[in-house]
C-alpha cells in the first residue's frame, strides 16, 4: 500500500470511485475519463507499480477473473471488449499502480494509436 498512490487511495476508499465489482484480490471501478461506453479499470488491492514489477503472476489471473465478471455484468462479453495493460512510457502508462483497462460498448479499431 503506497500512501501517495492514487489507486491505493481508491482501494482504501480515501477518495471516491464508481466501484462496479470487488473481491478479495482486486477492485474494479469506472475510468474517470471514459474512452468507450464501458470503460472500467481492474486493479489489484496490493500496490504493484506496473506489469514489469509483478512477482507472483497469479495476480494477473485474479485481475482477469474480476474483469470476466465485469464484462458479463456490463453485458459486453458476447459482442466483445478489449482488455489492455499499458506499461511504462511507450505503453502510455500514466498511473503507476498496475491496472487493466476493460473497454467495450463500441467497435474498437486496430492497430491502437
Ligand atoms: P494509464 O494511462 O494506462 O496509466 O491509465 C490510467 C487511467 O486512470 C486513465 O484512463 C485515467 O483516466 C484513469 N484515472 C485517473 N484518475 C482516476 C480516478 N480518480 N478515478 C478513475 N480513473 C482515473
Ligand atoms: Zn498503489
Amino acid at each position: 500500500m503506497a500512501n501517495d498512490c492514487l489507486f491505493c487511495r481508491i482501494v482504501r476508499k480515501d477518495i471516491p470511485a464508481a466501484i462496479v465489482a470487488e473481491d478479495a484480490h482486486c477492485i474494479a471501478f469506472r475510468d474517470i475519463s471514459a474512452q468507450a461506453p464501458v470503460h472500467v479499470l481492474v486493479i489489484p488491492r496490493a500496490h504493484i507499480s506496473s506489469l514489469n514489477d509483478v512477482v507472483d503472476h497469479a495476480v494477473v489471473a485474479q485481475m482477469h477473473a474480476l474483469a470476466a465478471q465485469v464484462v458479463k455484468a456490463e453485458g459486453i462479453d458476447q459482442r466483445g471488449f478489449r482488455a489492455v495493460i499499458n506499461t511504462n512510457e511507450d505503453g502510455g502508462q500514466t498511473v503507476f499502480h498496475l491496472h487493466m483497462h476493460v473497454l467495450g460498448g463500441r467497435r474498437m479499431s486496430w492497430p491502437p494509436g
